[in-house]
């Protein structure tokens, strides 16, 4: 096995410097949310739970589905949702075909305070708007590219990219939507579709 982190390696090797540069920008990630969570006296992942809420479908918004997004027990999830239950920023949702199950919707305090939230990566977002529409482009795809791999392998659970969509086509390098019935561009490839069906 060899290290990222060996700098002997490190700087003599593109795959290293790029491994070691993506885990700066997961710190930036991390520290971002942190300061976000402090504002609003709640844990990192119970800001990433109201965020996810306000921008995904109801039927997402369960226990289990929340657990696979974050790469997190259930337990884990249930007891972050409790406290955002006690505080009143998320309601429960019983289904009302199966009473034991139920989804979770943002209370108005919840979604004010999602929607502020939801900005925290913004400084990250600022200086990707300076590269050219190409370099953002490659990078784009690049990240897709490695995603998709770590999907595979299963370090990454949940994925709701074209890549690993039932309606995704490729052919001769042209990518294509079944469902939108449209030709996409690479930088047109989606990362979180809401139309994205599982290939079974
Ligand atoms: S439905 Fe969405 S994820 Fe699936 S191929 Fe079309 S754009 Fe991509």
């Amino acid at each position: 096995m060899k290290s990222s982190f060996d700098l002997n390696r490190q700087n003599k090797n593109t795959e290293s410097k790029i491994v070691v540069a993506l885990e700066r920008i997961s710190e930036a990630f991390r520290v971002l949310l942190w300061n976000e969570s402090k504002e609003n006296s709640l844990s990192p992942i119970q800001i990433q739970i109201l965020i996810f809420i306000q921008f995904h479908a109801q039927e997402k918004c369960k226990v289990g589905y929340l657990a696979d997004e974050f790469n997190m027990t259930k337990a884990t999830i249930s007891d972050s949702v409790r406290v955002l239950l006690s505080k009143e920023l998320v309601t429960k949702e019983t289904d009302p075909i199966d009473t034991r199950s139920y989804s979770l919707s943002l209370t108005d305090e919840g979604k004010s305070i999602a929607k502020k939230a939801s900005f925290f990566a913004s400084l990250i977002e600022q200086p990707i708007e300076k590269l050219t529409q190409e370099q953002k482009t490659i990078m784009l795809n690049g990240l897709l590219k490695l995603i998709y791999d770590l999907n595979k392998s299963g370090i990454i659970t949940i994925q709701r990219m074209c890549f690993t969509c039932s309606f995704y086509n490729a052919e001769n390098g042209i990518h294509y939507c079944n469902l939108l019935k449209t030709k996409l561009t690479e930088s047109e490839i989606r990362v979180d579709c809401p139309e994205h069906e599982i290939i079974t």
